[in-house]
């Protein structure tokens, strides 16, 4: 009864942490193309920033924007 045996493939948490960038950002849009450039060279250290960045933008969102 080993129901851990079907976790133990995990995908990589850097994946699962990648923030979705807002569209109509344009900031948001240029750090994802950085991004998608510093995993494509192999640079963590940069994806890992750009997802920081990402995350951390604030936007207005789009519910309750209306009132
Ligand atoms: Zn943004």
């Amino acid at each position: 009864m080993q129901d851990l045996t079907e976790a133990v493939q995990l995908t990589d948490p850097l994946e699962l942490a990648d923030p979705k960038p807002n569209p109509a950002c344009t900031v948001c849009m240029a750090l994802d193309r950085q991004r998608t450039e510093a995993r494509r060279l192999g640079d963590m250290t940069q994806v890992s920033d750009c997802n920081i960045e990402i995350r951390r933008h604030p936007h207005s969102r789009p519910r309750g924007a209306r009132s």
